[in-house]
């Protein structure tokens, strides 16, 4: 098996990556067909995450090769939930899984998808149902942590939800809101963010030129927005998405990615926010695989780049420069060979 190692900063090599392979019995063997590559495999290519010797990539969809499981036969088009729980904190001993204290994750902790072939335990392979591209499917997990957080939100019909970054999360978060009878509210710095989220089928877009503060509050009828939700991997400052929340307020931290941040209380403490971080959605793949076949996520109009598994590393390296310029970057897909 081949996989793409971060050997050192900006230094990327495909190579054998068998010797991690996991052991047990009567795993299904996967090949990779796609791999999406986010800003957290970036910020490991660029040594931000001081990370190395694993393969990137923590989403892949694939075909199984042999599988002793028989319903995933050779040829099945499958999703690999990208999770492995740590099995030793007290939630993992209490079978509460999707709960782990130590979760890790595909591409972040160990060998993620940019690689031809994984062997898996058939628990975690998803069968993928017609209607449901691989390229659809690469955003399962996107789709299942948001479900996560509108569980977590406990919102209600009509209810308003501040989205602070329109990322491709944050577009397609707002989508599962409006499927919930929610209405997000969607905040963005980016013109072609700003773009792609209104031709996504957001109604309330706030881009770089609008006072988000002053629109919020026209919107809600002077009330702010008693759900906030603030993506930890968008440029946007968190006392933004603070300024917009109601007294005693629910704000969601959530991202796709471990980048860093400090940032002040303040306003939280004033207002009394409730904040809570989400990060993964374990329990909610099937779940999101429903959603998708079920037309509540439109990824038609998001820009989505797609390379060959021979120009990675000339995509890693633009993908940096970007995100060096921009202070962000869209995902890009791999077409794994
Ligand atoms: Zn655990």
């Amino acid at each position: 098996m081949k996989g793409w190692i971060v050997k050192k900063p900006l230094t990327i090599e495909r190579e054998d990556i068998s010797r991690g392979e996991n052991n047990e019995e009567n795993l299904t063997k996967v090949k990779i067909t796609k791999c999406l590559l986010t800003i957290s495999d970036v910020l490991t290519y660029n040594g931000t995450n001081e990370q190395t010797d694993f393969a990137l990539g923590s989403y892949g969809t694939g075909i199984v090769s042999e599988s002793s499981d028989s319903t995933l036969t050779p040829g099945t088009h499958v999703y690999v939930r990208p999770y492995i729980p740590c099995n030793e904190c007290n939630n993992c001993q209490n079978g509460a899984y999707g709960s782990c204290s130590d979760m890790k994750v595909a591409g972040v902790d160990y060998d993620g998808f940019l690689r031809d072939f994984t062997n898996v335990k058939p628990s975690d392979v998803f069968q993928l149902p017609e209607s449901v591209s691989d390229l659809k499917a690469l955003f399962i997990d996107y789709i299942s942590l948001a479900v996560s957080i509108v569980d977590k939100l406990h919102v209600e019909k009509g209810d308003y939800v501040s989205v602070v970054g329109a990322n491709y999360f944050g577009i397609i978060l707002s989508q599962i809101l409006i499927y919930y009878q929610a209405v997000p509210i969607l905040c963005t710095q980016h013109e072609d963010s700003f773009k792609m989220a209104k031709d996504s089928g957001i109604y309330y877009v706030l881009g770089d030129e609008d006072n988000w503060q002053k629109e919020v509050l026209s919107i809600t009828g002077g009330r702010m927005t008693s759900h906030v939700v603030y993506m930890a991997n968008s440029d946007i400052p968190i006392v933004k998405a603070f300024s917009l929340a109601s007294y005693g307020a629910k704000v969601i931290y959530t991202g796709e990615s471990n980048k860093n941040a400090s940032f002040s209380f303040h306003q939280a403490v004033k207002k009394q926010l409730e904040i809570v971080c989400v990060n993964n959605g374990y329990d909610n793949t099937e779940a999101a695989i429903n959603l998708l076949a079920n037309d509540a996520v439109d990824i038609s109009r998001l820009k989505i780049n797609c390379v060959s598994d021979n120009d990675v590393k000339t995509v890693l390296d633009d993908m940096n420069k970007t995100l060096l310029e921009k202070d962000f970057v869209h995902e890009t897909v791999v077409e794994t060979i």
